[in-house]
């Protein structure tokens, strides 16, 4: 792969190379990154979105849901011309047409146990935008078993969550043990979100993402980041990993 930036790249994101702070060196480091973003709903059309503007090199899209009515209201890159069509692959059109430089692969089926492995595997980083807890924890599962880290973002209501698993660091499921979970049927796709809780949350999980990706930074590493969308209010809390935690202690 061509490692440089080309003219037309230093030009495309000549307003970020100027930033103090950010320089050359960390849009490279954008440039070569692969991500993959699980979901394709309303927190990850507007982060997808952000980082293949950004300038993020390689993104993978996986989802296997057709666009919908319903889906319009809080989904930004879809229009009504879009129902029936696969998401990742309208998605994928789309940031191909906003950023020409990058490469965006397209998945029309579900994160499960058979692909999962390949997928998480070879990735930088994983974005998850998903919008039901088995995915949620599979996707976790393997971000540990082979040390991809995983930014979390979720929205329900007027409420948002963001928290980044790395390394040595506690996981989701520390953070939301299964058996707490099992007999709760709550579906992000089954309940109530207001247009703008996931495109803010999916604008933190972006940012955390080029945090990330360009400078290596963590602010959110084992940390849970609570917006509360009636107060305007964020908090930062701090959580401690599960030593029975059957996911990062078996490791
Ligand atoms: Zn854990």
């Amino acid at each position: 792969m061509e490692f440089e930036l080309s003219d037309a790249e230093m030009q495309l994101y000549a307003r970020q190379i100027l930033l103090d702070g950010w320089d050359i060196d960390a849009q490279e480091k954008l440039k070569l990154a692969n991500v993959l973003i699980v979901g394709c709903g309303g927190i990850s059309c507007t982060t997808v979105e952000l980082l293949a503007r950004a300038g993020v090199g390689q993104i993978s899209l996986i989802d296997p849901d057709t666009v919908e009515i319903s889906n319009l209201q809080r989904q930004i890159a879809f229009t009504s011309q879009d129902l029936g069509f696969y998401k990742a692959e309208v998605l994928k059109k789309r940031l191909q047409q906003i950023n020409p430089y990058i490469q965006v692969n397209s998945y029309t089926q579900c994160l499960d146990e058979q692909n999962a492995d390949a997928l998480i595997s070879t990735q930088d980083l994983v974005l998850d935008g998903c919008d039901n807890f088995s995915t949620r924890y599979l996707v976790n599962k393997l971000c540990v078993k082979y040390s991809v880290p995983l930014i979390s973002a979720s929205a329900i209501g007027f409420v948002g969550q963001l928290f980044m698993v790395e390394g040595d660091s506690a996981c989701y499921e520390c953070l939301f043990p299964k058996e707490q979970l099992e007999n709760e049927s709550l579906r992000c796709a089954d309940s109530g979100v207001l247009a703008t809780t996931p495109n803010v949350m999916a604008s933190l999980q972006a940012h955390h993402a080029l945090l990330y990706l360009g400078l290596a930074k963590m602010p959110l590493k084992q940390k849970l980041l609570v917006w509360n969308g009636m107060t305007m209010s964020q908090k930062i809390l701090n959580f401690d990993k599960d030593l029975e935690c059957p996911v990062c202690q078996a490791r």
